[in-house]
């Protein structure tokens, strides 16, 4: 529903006969400081409809603040965001950052790109179904039986059925995890971005949200993923990105990567997480 008011911004490369084919995401070189720190230094990403995009790299490389760029949770000081067709407008300040011209056209996209967080982020004072349902509602305006039909079919999707009238803190951290994404699901997001989704878990609840982000990826969700579980980047990915000191060292088919990466550092980062 809120999809329909949006005004496509014309881009050259995916104009005409190949516009059913244009990239989910298309991302130039983002720049990002904060204050005299540089900490992304011209990323650039893009990614089909269907595919999922794993980011690696050591930590402080830059992976969760350009996952954040993206959505506009943090303000890029340069580059260009491309989100379905739909490039997001900048302008400069005196101080010569880009910053978006148009908050509701950020929060009109902000609402198409959904977010999996390291620490779940629900709401705790709310149940799970009220989580799922809260955006919906005031977001998108759904009618209350439609969005609470939907929340209940995605709590079956991620196997939570019987969790809908908990709260947060009765679950587990997997539990909190598969709820976290069906309330990401019930926006029917055009791209899901995933800031290590597994990595505050007990080892042991790591596999059951590997699971669903498996099966999401096999339903041809567009997915930009950051993750240290290499065995799961590497089977489930399209691409994969690995970060160091906010630029992309190197990229490309996992098999390739990771088989035969080009790259030193990335060979010793490798060598160090197998
Ligand atoms: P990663 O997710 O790869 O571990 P981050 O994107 O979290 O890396 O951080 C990259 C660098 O940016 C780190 O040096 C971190 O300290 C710094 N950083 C991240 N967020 C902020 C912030 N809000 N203010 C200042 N520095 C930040
Ligand atoms: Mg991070």
């Amino acid at each position: 529903p809120a999809a329909a008011a949006v005004t496509v911004v014309t881009h050259p490369d995916v104009n005409g006969p190949r516009l059913a084919e244009r990239p989910a995401i298309e991302v130039h070189g983002i720049h990002k400081r904060f204050g005299i720190l540089p900490v992304l230094n011209g990323v650039s990403v893009s990614a089909q409809p269907g595919e999922v995009v794993s980011m690696i790299g050591s930590s402080g490389s830059g992976k969760s603040t350009f996952l954040r760029c993206i959505n506009l949770l943090e303000q890029p000081n340069d580059g260009r965001i491309v989100i379905d067709g739909e490039e997001i407008r900048m302008k400069k300040t005196a101080d010569g950052n880009a910053v978006p011209a148009d908050m509701r056209q950020v929060e009109r996209i902000r609402s198409r790109v959904g977010m999996v967080f390291q620490n779940f982020n629900l709401w705790p004072h709310m149940t799970v179904l009220e989580n799922i349902v809260e955006a919906p509602l005031h977001v998108l305006k759904e009618e209350r039986q439609a969005a609470v039909d939907h929340a209940h079919a995605l709590l079956k999707k991620v196997g939570l059925s019987d969790k809908h009238a908990q709260y947060p803190g009765q679950l587990s951290g997997g539990q909190q995890q598969r709820a976290a994404i069906a309330r990401t699901l019930a926006m029917r997001p055009k791209l899901i971005l995933l800031d290590e989704p597994t990595s505050a878990l007990d080892p042991e609840l790591v596999g059951e949200v590997l699971r669903v982000i498996r099966q999401l990826a096999e339903e041809g969700n567009t997915m930009i993923l950051v993750t240290h579980e290499m065995q799961f980047a590497r089977e489930v990915s399209h691409k994969i990105l690995f970060l160091h000191q906010g630029k992309v060292e190197e990229e490309g088919a996992p098999a390739e990567v990771f088989t035969n990466p080009r790259s030193e550092r990335m060979r010793q980062f490798l060598a160090r997480t197998f």
